[in-house]
């Protein structure tokens, strides 16, 4: 478990050395190890053990002549994931016994006695790496799957990440402060979990979606730099990248403006990756939310490859093809992306692709191939004159072999119709996305129009600051409003976001007042904040960062469940403890839910 210090743990405990500790160095010595009994065989008398713990694992032999009858006998019976002592010298294996994929494989352990601490039934499944086990049964027993090596190292690599972004910011003056798991709803646009507060009948507490308005309260009070390792809840449909209770990095600072708090997450990043050895460049690059949006057809783009989006508007205007003229000259985007390496796909493989296209709101999905013995195939290029034929290949840059996939739609629709089949393709093509890719996407719109419930919502959320000339729009052109925000994103995931906040109570009822609260929930939800800004709240800004979602690409895995020790299943329940669970009737009554 490479780059993990492991020997302060000999201490305070029956051990000398964890059993990835020793090394050729250590011969004759005499040591003590406790570990489980990972594998186990008998070579003709004598007996190997590979006795394993948290650091590694260890040959260990037992042989007759070495130790006791009685623990000669206890080894000939051991199973796999018995807990056990040995106790004996090391030894230099034989030239042709080295193992040099094994950090201790220069040595064995020759035991002089052996003692069972505990016996283990059979396990349910293997303790190994790369095991096939459905997830479910790895979540039951989780405490066996962490046993396993990955799954140890996820751990510990989410822990040095932890300890390195807090010992950046501690050297930054930055103090660690809890806030409040029982609290009042602090809106990131997920659905509250509520918990029923028996002394006050009919009353909840919500937890909290994320600490934001509690770390503005701390600025407010004065104390200038905050962090916290905060657990959040969001009551939202689960994906890979998501959980019911998941941990951010939380930060707040004080008299800064956006540079500053983007300059102090990138030291703080730089930290940590040199911490854990990865790689990147600093500083990072920038790019506006827009030209995101318009190159990848997202706000979170994995610039680890090309095949960006290309948009066509303008040459597909007065094509003979109606689904794209109209769209066209209506206002709306016809956008494509070259998937080179797709071009020979069977007309039934291409087709399927239309299901992304639906998935994203597409109502149908152009395409044509060119295939790498020179022809072209497709259902429109019939519709389209020589000339408009040969501007759509440049614009695309066709060549043999390459797939072009059209969407024509609104801006929004387009955008992500593309870029879900952008991720597609690159899966299915197996595009290379070496190393990270770290970036800033920047000045995100602050409202946008939430079509379902017919009112404009803030695109972060509404505690962001905008630039003052984009004040006066707030109520006339919503949508014309920029920000001063910023998200951090890495191999196309957002693993963080921040705004500069508004601290001035009237410029704050207005954004309130916008995305469609009136006066009386603005002081009944928001009260605390409204009097707080006009008591001396200090200009202030912040950012938040996905601990799961960095450990988990750091890892590179593909889920966060990889790097949480006990995460939820896609229904938010744990098969381990069987929460989320019912309750009796006795205690519904303590907290007058009975009979509702
Ligand atoms: N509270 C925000 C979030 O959870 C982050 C921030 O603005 O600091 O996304």
């Amino acid at each position: 478990m490479a780059g993990q210090k492991t020997d302060f743990i000999n201490e305070y405990c029956s051990h000398t050395h964890t059993c990835g500790q020793l090394r050729a160095a250590d011969v004759d010595a005499e040591v003590v190890l406790n570990g489980w009994v990972w594998h186990n065989r008998d070579h003709g008398g004598l007996i190997f053990l590979d006795v394993r713990d948290r650091a590694g694992y260890t040959q260990c032999v037992i042989d007759p002549d070495c130790v006791s009858a009685d623990d000669f006998s206890q080894a000939e019976h051991l199973g796999r994931e018995w807990v056990v002592e040995v106790r004996g010298t090391v030894r230099a294996r034989m030239a042709d016994a080295i193992n040099p994929n094994m950090e201790t494989g220069e040595i064995e352990v020759v035991a002089s006695a052996l003692t069972v601490l505990n016996a283990s039934v059979t396990p349910p499944f293997s303790i190994e790496d790369g095991i096939e086990t459905d997830e479910i049964t790895r979540m039951k027993w989780r405490y066996l799957d962490i046993r396993r090596p990955e799954m140890m190292e996820n751990l510990m690599l989410r822990h040095t990440v932890a300890q390195a972004m807090r010992s950046s910011l501690n050297s930054r003056g930055f103090l660690e402060i809890e806030t409040p798991i029982l609290t009042k709803s602090t809106p990131e646009g997920a659905r509250d979990y509520i918990v029923p507060s028996r002394p006050n009948p009919g009353k909840f507490y919500a937890l909290p979606q994320s600490p934001q308005l509690l770390k503005q309260m701390l600025m407010v009070a004065g104390l200038e730099r905050y962090y916290q390792i905060a657990r959040c809840f969001r009551d939202e449909d689960l994906r890979a990248d998501r959980q019911p209770e998941f941990t951010q990095v939380d930060i707040e600072m004080s008299f800064v403006e956006q540079d500053d708090v983007m300059a102090l997450m990138e030291d703080a990043m730089a930290e940590v990756f040199a911490a854990v050895g990865a790689k990147h460049t600093f500083p990072l690059p920038r790019m506006e939310y827009s030209e995101s949006m318009n190159r990848f057809g997202n706000d979170r783009p994995d610039t680890r490859f090309g095949m960006e989006l290309v948009d066509l508007t303008d040459v597909v205007k007065d094509c003979g093809f109606k689904v794209f003229s109209a769209v066209a000259q209506s206002g709306g985007t016809v956008k494509a992306i070259n998937a080179r390496g797709a071009g020979d796909w069977s007309r039934g493989e291409v087709e399927k692709l239309a299901d992304i296209a639906a998935e994203n709101g597409a109502k149908g999905m152009a395409w044509i191939a060119f295939t790498s013995d020179g022809q072209e195939k497709s259902p429109i290029i019939k519709f389209f004159s020589d000339e408009e034929f040969a501007a759509l290949k440049t614009a695309v840059d066709a060549a043999p072999g390459d797939l072009i996939l059209f969407a024509a739609d609104t801006y929004e629709v387009a955008s992500a119709v593309l870029s879900a089949l952008r991720l597609h393709m690159a899966d299915a093509l197996d595009v290379k996305r070496a190393g990270h890719a770290l970036l800033w996407v920047v000045n995100f719109p602050m409202f946008k129009y939430d079509e379902a419930e017919k009112r404009y919502a803030a695109e972060h959320h509404p505690f962001t600051r905008m630039p003052d000339e984009d004040v006066d729009r707030i109520e006339s052109a919503p949508l014309e409003c920029g920000s001063y925000s910023y998200d951090l994103i890495m191999d196309g995931f957002e693993i963080g976001g921040g705004t500069i906040r508004i601290h001035e109570p009237d410029l704050q009822r207005r954004v309130l007042q916008r995305i469609g609260l009136t006066d009386e929930q603005i002081d009944e939800k928001f009260g605390y904040l409204m009097e707080a800004l006009s008591l001396g709240a200090p200009p202030h800004g912040g950012i938040a960062l996905g601990l799961d979602r960095l450990v988990m690409l750091l890892a590179r895995k593909d889920s966060i469940r990889d790097v949480i020790a006990f995460p939820k299943t896609s229904s938010g329940s744990c098969p381990m403890t069987g929460a989320p669970d019912a309750i009796s009737v006795k205690q519904l009554k303590e907290v007058n839910l009975h009979g509702l």
